[in-house]
């Protein structure tokens, strides 16, 4: 059988907040009192959507590719790790037609940083990549509702070269 002409993917990632630390989404610095815990700069928007990107393209996922063990990504700007993930699915054939991503946080307000994320991701995955970032509440339920962390789910579409 001929193979499939396009694939999906999914992903998702969490991490937990701690006040005085970083918090970038899609590699854009929010201005807000709270940031990640994690290994690399914890931006779970581009991880929820490296794992998405390789998903797709069955190249395992970011724990594989990038382990918190290494010291080399100890504090990481994750746009580095996305432009990684992007040149393996060149390599293997594939090219990006859109990513979907929605953002799960109770605060800070995502909305207004959208456009300059478009940017960010775009200056990763090409100005022709069809990019949507969304973002919701988790209505003051659960850990996320309680701000002690933000999620993210992605998917995405890859076109076999
Ligand atoms: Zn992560």
């Amino acid at each position: 059988m001929a193979k499939i002409p396009f694939t999906t993917g999914i992903g998702y990632d969490v991490h937990p907040l701690a006040v005085g630390l970083t918090c970038r989404l899609c590699g854009v610095d929010l201005p807000f009192e709270k940031g990640f815990v994690a290994h690399s700069d914890g931006d779970v928007a581009i991880h929820a959507l490296c794992d998405a990107l390789l998903g797709a393209a069955d190249l395992g996922d970011i724990g594989q590719l990038f382990p918190p063990t290494d010291d080399r990504y100890k504090g990481i700007n994750s746009l580095i790790l996305l432009n990684e993930v992007v040149d393996r699915l060149h390599t293997a054939g594939f090219a990006v037609g859109n990513v979907d991503l929605t953002i799960l946080a109770e605060r800070p307000k995502i909305s207004p940083h959208i456009p300059e994320m478009k940017r960010q991701l775009k200056g990763c995955l090409g100005n022709e990549v069809q990019i949507s970032i969304k973002a919701t509440t988790h209505e003051k339920i659960g850990c996320i509702g309680r701000e002690e962390g933000i999620a993210t789910l992605a998917t995405c579409l890859l076109i076999r070269q």
